[in-house]
């Protein structure tokens, strides 16, 4: 069978590597294994979010619900904004971005992304015939590099995604660097992705009030602790959000999803601790890894870090292999656009993890 040309020049995505491939590829028990590799919440789901999945099991011979109102009614409490400014989707943020490749996008449109940067958009957005235009982030001030954006800016222009945090770098975007975007292309939608906002504390969700071109994407992987139910949800005006409705999969959100995340929204304690953990966790491994005389470290406002590993004896491929031998699971970034061979990223464990970690990267780098 022919598949589509844009099928065949795709490039596969790479993901995180699991607990059950590290184990079996380096013989060891999965118990010993410590995950830092995906950018997950490791203390768990909420305890309520577990209890209504159990309850909710009992109904799955039914379809899910396609009226969403009570659960679009908390994510706007959630949120500062209204029913009609939310969308939520069933597999992550990931679905929302293929959704809005699907409204926005005819062949031959433009769309930028600084690099380097979440590598999924460009993966969702060229089957629909996405062409990406690549603007930059500076590495070695750790910051958007805001020309580069607005020189990547014409009629083309259909969207232009910024992460912040940014994925892999941990950066944050000032709002005035924002607004400079937003208003240099009114005719394009710029996409705002807060996947790891509450680690940051910083949201510019306000935004979609004054411009029509905004988008913010949310996601329930992250601090909600749900990326195995696969929740995600936008934020926009009335007009983009009904637009995005018509072509969504009307059942994505599954009942399980759907009693989950409306149990962990309510569960404000599990939100609060997750963050305040998350922050913890962080804040221990960036002052850590900053005593390593052979590694750089990114400062980062989320639950992952960004290491330059240039000045140790090692390329990225070559400790990452020696730290999975060691269990320990990290993401090479060598996959990453935009970045060289010589970076990795690290997410945020449990305390005990975190220790257990440092103390193998030292007897591989000391
Ligand atoms: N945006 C960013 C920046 C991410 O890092 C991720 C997941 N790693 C997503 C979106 C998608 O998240 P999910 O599909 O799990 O909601």
């Amino acid at each position: 069978m022919d598949v589509r040309d844009a099928v065949k020049k795709l490039d596969p995505y790479v993901p995180g590597r699991s607990e059950d491939e590290i184990a079996s590829e380096f013989n060891l028990k999965k118990e010993d294994i410590v995950k830092l590799g995906s950018n997950e919440n490791p203390w768990g789901p909420s305890p309520k979010a577990v209890e209504a999945i159990r309850t909710e099991a009992y109904n799955v011979n039914r379809y899910p619900e396609t009226d969403l109102h009570e659960l679009k009614e908390e994510f706007a409490k959630y949120t500062n904004l209204d029913a009609d400014n939310i969308i939520i989707s069933g597999d992550g943020a990931d679905e929302i971005i293929d959704i809005l490749a699907k409204t926005f996008i005819n062949p031959g449109d433009e769309f930028i992304t600084p690099l380097p940067t979440y590598t999924y958009y460009e993966f969702l957005f060229k089957p629909y015939g996405g062409v990406p235009v690549y603007a930059k982030w500076n590495l070695q001030d750790n910051v958007l590099d805001l020309d580069s954006v607005l020189d990547a800016i014409n009629d083309k222009t259909k969207l232009i995604f910024i992460c912040s945090p940014n994925n892999p770098t941990g950066t944050l975007v000032s709002e005035k660097d924002l607004r400079t975007i937003i208003e240099t292309a009114p005719n394009a939608l710029v996409v705002i992705d807060e996947a790891y906002y509450e680690y940051s504390k910083q949201t510019q969700a306000n935004l979609i009030k004054e411009y029509d071109n905004v988008f913010v994407l949310r996601t329930m992987s992250k601090v909600m602790g749900l990326a195995g139910q696969r929740i995600g949800y936008g934020l926009s005006n009335p007009e983009i959000i009904e637009y995005m409705h018509r072509i969504k999969p009307v059942f994505s959100l599954t009942r399980s999803s759907y009693v989950a995340c409306l149990a962990t929204l309510k569960d404000k304690d599990y939100i609060s601790q997750s963050i305040k953990k998350g922050i913890e966790s962080r804040d221990y491994l960036y002052r850590e890894v900053s005593k390593f005389e052979n590694l750089r470290v990114l400062e980062s406002k989320s639950n992952f870090m960004l290491i330059d590993v240039h000045n140790s004896t090692y390329d990225a491929a070559g400790l990452t292999r020696k730290l999975m031998e060691k269990g320990m699971i990290v993401r090479d970034c060598t996959s990453f656009k935009g970045i060289d061979e010589y970076w990795i990223r690290i997410s945020i464990a449990t305390m005990e993890d975190n220790k257990k970690f440092i103390d193998v990267l030292h007897t591989i780098l000391d």
